[in-house]
């Protein structure tokens, strides 16, 4: 697992903050049922790329969004 150094501010799957990104080329496991500190994570997947997961925390999931104009 790595953190890559061009990660984007915001997921780009659902447009939110996250907490953390890492990048996978190998099967991952993932289950947050039970876990206290993230509430869902989102996959880029990018073609020639390992696989991006975001990490989002519960707040990041339920928080509303800014409205800026625009
Ligand atoms: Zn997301």
């Amino acid at each position: 697992m790595e953190v890559p150094d061009d990660a984007p501010d915001r997921c780009p799957v659902c447009d939110r903050t996250y907490d953390s990104v890492s990048e996978h080329d190998a099967g991952v496991m993932v289950n947050l049922l039970d876990n206290e500190r993230y509430r869902r994570v989102c996959f880029e997947p990018r073609p020639g790329e390992r696989l991006r997961f975001f990490h989002h925390t519960h707040a990041q999931t339920v928080a509303p969004e800014d409205n800026g104009s625009g």
